[in-house]
C-alpha cells in the first residue's frame, strides 16, 4: 500500500517501522474472518483492514485523531489473530502500538474516560494498590447498582475476586544448577499468589530454581496496551535494572501476556539508544512457562476432561502450540480442544473493563464454545483469561502449572478445592 508520511515523520522510528508495516499491508482482506471484532459486529472499520486504513490516515495527518478513528482503534483487542493469519507478514503489533500511543498523546478524551484510563494504569500494575482496590469493591459491591456503566463492571469483578495476602516468597527446597528469576506481576501476585508457587514447584523438579528478581514491578504490559508507553518505558526499566544486578539463565513471568509483552520490549526503546541493547538482553532472557515445562514420567489416567484454552498472547505472541496439550496428557488428563479456539475470549488486558459489551459477548461465546465439549475442568496459562471467564457456573479454570504440580504430587488446585467444598 502506498503511503504518504514526510521524511521528517519517519526520522521517528517507531513511524518508521508502522510506515514499514502500511506498505506491506496489500489489503486482501484475509485477516478479517480471523477478527473477534470484525466477526461480532461485521463492521469493517472493526477488523484489521479498515482499521489498519483509519490508523494510516491518523498518522500521516499527525494531530489530534478523529472519534470515529479512536472508537475503532479502542475496540481493537490487540488479540493479534490478524498477524497470525496475514500472508504479507504484516505486523500489525506494531500498528496498533503506534496508534494507541498517537491516541493518548494527541486525543482529548472524555474527562470520565480520562480518569478512568489513569485509575487503571495506576492501580493495577501495583499489587498493594490492587488489593486496596479489591476491598473497596467488596465493601462497595451492594451498592454497586448505583455506579456508572463501567465502574459498575469493575467493582463486581473486583468483588469476585480471591483476595490473597502477600505472596509467600518463591524458595527452592535443594539447590538447583539453573537459576531463573521470577518477575512478580501484578494483579496475578495480589489475587492468585498459588499459580507462582506451583511454577515454582513444577520447576523444581525439572533442576531449575527460581528466585525473585528483586526490585522489578509489573512488566509494564497493561499500561503499554493502554497507549502509555512513556509509564511502560519506566515499568521496563525497572526490570532491567533489577536483571542486571543478579545472574540469571533467564527470567520467567507466568502470565502468557505479560511473557510475550517482554519477549517484545526491544521496540519499547527503538528510539532510544542507551536503554535498546539493555532491553534486548532482558528480552532475550525472558522465558514463558511453557518455554521451561518439560514432561515429567506419563501419569496414568485420571479421567479429567481438560479443555485447553490457549490465550491469544500464546498463540499469536509467543506462537507457542501444542505443547501445553502435549504436557497435560503427559501428566494424565484427557485433553479436548475448544472449537473456534483462534477467537479472544475478550479478556485482552484491561479491555474486559473498558470495553464491557464487547468482552462480555465474547467471553459468551467463548464459554458456549466450551459447554460443547463438556470439560470437567477448562486449563490456561494466562491469568487474565482465567479471571474473566470463571464464574459460578463455569467449569472451573486452572492454570496449567497447577494441573502439572497436582499430577506430580503438589496440592490439589485451589479452584478444584473450593468446588469439592
Ligand atoms: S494485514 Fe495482511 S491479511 Fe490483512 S489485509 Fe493487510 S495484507 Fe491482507
Ligand atoms: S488485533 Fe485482534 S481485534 Fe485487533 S484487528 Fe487484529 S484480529 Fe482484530
Amino acid at each position: 500500500m502506498r503511503t504518504s508520511f514526510t521524511p521528517t515523520q519517519l526520522t521517528d522510528p517507531h513511524l518508521a517501522e508502522a510506515e514499514k508495516n502500511l506498505r506491506a499491508c496489500v489489503h486482501c482482506g484475509i485477516c478479517t474472518a480471523t477478527c473477534p471484532t470484525y466477526v461480532l459486529l461485521g463492521d469493517e472499520r472493526d477488523g484489521p483492514r479498515g482499521r489498519i486504513v483509519l490508523m494510516q490516515n491518523m498518522l500521516e495527518k499527525g494531530g489530534s485523531p478523529d472519534p470515529e478513528t479512536v472508537l475503532h482503534v479502542d475496540r481493537c483487542l490487540s488479540c493479534l489473530a490478524c498477524k497470525t493469519a496475514c500472508p504479507s507478514s504484516v505486523n500489525y503489533a506494531r500498528l496498533v502500538d503506534e496508534a494507541r500511543t498517537h491516541i493518548q498523546v494527541h486525543y482529548r478524551r472524555p474527562l470520565g474516560d480520562k480518569l478512568y484510563r489513569w485509575l487503571l494504569a495506576t492501580v493495577m500494575p501495583r499489587p498493594a494498590l490492587t488489593r486496596v482496590g479489591l476491598l473497596f469493591a467488596r465493601l462497595i459491591a451492594p451498592f454497586a447498582f448505583l455506579l456508572p456503566g463501567r465502574l459498575r463492571g469493575m467493582a463486581a469483578m473486583g468483588a469476585k475476586l480471591r483476595l490473597s495476602g502477600p505472596a509467600a516468597p518463591v524458595r527452592a527446597i535443594l539447590p538447583n544448577p539453573r537459576r531463573i528469576a521470577l518477575m512478580p506481576g501484578c494483579v496475578q501476585k495480589a489475587v492468585a499468589p498459588d499459580i507462582d508457587a506451583a511454577v515454582a514447584r513444577v520447576l523444581e523438579r525439572q533442576g531449575i530454581e527460581l528466585v525473585p528478581l528483586e526490585g522489578a514491578g509489573c512488566c509494564g504490559s497493561l499500561t503499554h496496551h493502554l497507549g502509555r508507553s512513556e509509564d511502560a518505558k519506566n515499568w521496563a526499566r525497572r526490570a532491567v535494572e533489577a536483571f542486571e544486578r543478579g545472574e540469571y539463565e533467564g527470567v520467567l513471568i507466568t502470565a502468557t501476556g505479560c511473557s510475550a509483552h517482554m519477549k517484545d520490549l526491544t521496540h519499547l526503546f527503538l528510539d532510544d539508544p542507551l536503554w535498546l541493547p539493555r532491553a534486548a538482553a532482558l528480552a532475550a532472557a525472558t522465558r514463558d512457562f511453557l518455554d521451561l515445562a518439560e514432561p515429567g514420567t506419563a501419569k496414568e489416567p485420571r479421567s479429567l476432561r481438560v479443555a485447553w484454552h490457549a490465550a491469544c498472547s500464546l498463540q499469536n505472541g509467543l506462537k507457542i502450540t501444542g505443547k501445553a496439550e502435549k504436557l497435560l496428557e503427559s501428566a494424565g488428563f484427557d485433553v479436548v480442544a475448544i472449537p473456534e479456539g483462534h477467537l479472544c475470549c475478550g479478556s485482552a488486558g484491561t479491555y474486559s473493563l473498558l470495553q464491557p459489551d464487547i468482552a462480555g459477548a465474547l467471553r459468551e461465546r467463548k464459554l458456549e464454545n466450551i459447554a460443547a465439549v463438556e470439560p470437567d475442568i477448562v486449563a490456561t496459562s494466562n491469568f487474565p483469561c482465567l479471571n474473566h471467564l470463571q464464574s459460578d457456573d463455569t467449569p472451573p479454570f486452572v492454570h496449567l502449572a497447577e494441573l502439572l504440580d497436582w499430577a506430580d504430587g503438589g496440592p490439589v488446585p485451589v479452584a478444584l478445592a473450593e468446588r469439592a467444598g
